[in-house]
């Protein structure tokens, strides 16, 4: 829907949805400069209809009916739809494309004719219509109707065929989405974090999510795991929503012992919520003690698990600082995280 959004021939958006789909609509579209929504009817006619009911108190010289699942539109489609109507014989205008594969008709798992695929068009949106005749036609319009060139045929209106484009294709499958994925710009984000904690008293430590034995713990109001510390500011920071502290305060009796598991996991769904997809994830683990190097694995496995990534997209690495430093003298264990990620581009405008 971003090419009708930033069109500059476009003065506004107006969105029909079932009503049902309030809150997820309403996080889809957080920041976008629509009107609306307007509660849709039974049928795609019966939304339609309604839309242009929500606009007919205020008028525009030209619609553009459009099926929000066909999310690519490029702006050419839309320059050519309102470059048809200057012509004043032109009621309205639709985008579509020749067919290009032969068709046949058949039953029963058998092709029984060939049909001739000359004069077939296959019909996109967004259809553009002057205003008032279109409103005339829908309200005037028999039930059954799948789309506004039809209702305009049914009227006696003039329609013009406009170019059509293959990326203005309805994401409805399965394989759609992955399609769309393709086409989404992205934009990449790395961010790095970086946490320390103190040995004290205790006979385990936590490590990016493992369990280890040793002859001291660490000492912090969690579980004072700094390798999933590390790791979620840096998640935090690829899209700029602050650090663990803001979102986890060691203020907070919620957090006192907590697993550390839960803080990557919310860093991940922000990251997540925002439509970005987490393409890799390293942690440095700094110290002398415990060796790293036995638990590697346990590592990448638990924290590929919390972010739901692949094994080979989690990296852990190990190093110490030559016996120099606090990390050196084996008073804490530091760590450091980069993490990088793909926001939409709509998401990071
Ligand atoms: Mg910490």
């Amino acid at each position: 829907m971003t090419g009708l959004l930033n069109h500059p021939a476009i003065a506004g958006v107006t969105v029909v949805i079932n009503p049902d789909c309030r809150s997820l609509y309403d996080q889809a579209v957080a920041g976008l400069p629509l009107t609306g929504p307007v509660a849709g009817g039974a049928t795609r006619q019966n939304s339609v209809l309604a839309g242009l009911d929500a606009l007919a108190a205020d008028p525009p010289d030209i619609v553009l009916v459009h099926d929000a699942a066909r999310a690519f539109v490029p702006a050419a489609v839309i320059d050519a739809l309102i470059a048809a109507l200057a012509d004043p014989a032109i009621d309205g205008a639709c985008p579509a494309l020749p067919q290009v594969d032969s068709l046949r008709r058949g039953e029963r798992g058998r092709f029984s004719a060939s049909v001739d695929r000359d004069h077939l068009w296959r019909v996109q949106t967004p259809q553009a219509f002057r205003f008032p005749v279109l409103l005339a036609a829908h309200r005037a319009a028999a039930p059954g109707q799948t789309d506004e060139v039809a209702i305009a045929l049914a009227a006696g209106l003039a329609v013009a065929i406009t170019p059509g484009d293959e990326r203005a294709f309805k994401v409805t499958e399965a394989a759609d989405f992955a399609k769309a994925e393709a086409m989404t710009v992205h934009s990449s984000r790395a961010a790095s974090g970086f946490d320390v904690h103190r040995f004290g008293p205790g006979d385990h430590v936590w490590l990016c999510g493992v369990k280890i034995a040793h002859d001291a713990g660490l000492i912090g109001h969690s579980d004072a795991d700094a390798g999933l510390h590390a790791l979620t500011d840096a998640l935090l920071g690829t899209i700029a929503a602050g650090d663990i502290g803001d979102h986890f305060p060691p203020s907070d009796e919620r957090w006192r012992g907590a697993a550390s598991d839960q803080f990557l996991a919310h860093a991940a769904s922000l990251v997540r919520d925002r439509g970005g997809i987490i393409d890799h994830v390293d942690v440095t683990l700094i110290c002398e003690r415990p060796k790293i190097g036995p638990h590697r694995e346990a590592m990448r496995a638990r924290m590929a698990a919390i972010l739901g990534l692949g094994i080979d997209r989690v990296s852990v690495k190990a190093t110490t600082t030559e016996k120099l430093g606090f990390t050196g003298r084996q008073e804490g264990i530091a760590a450091q995280a980069m993490a990088s990620v793909r926001l939409p581009e709509s998401a990071s405008a």
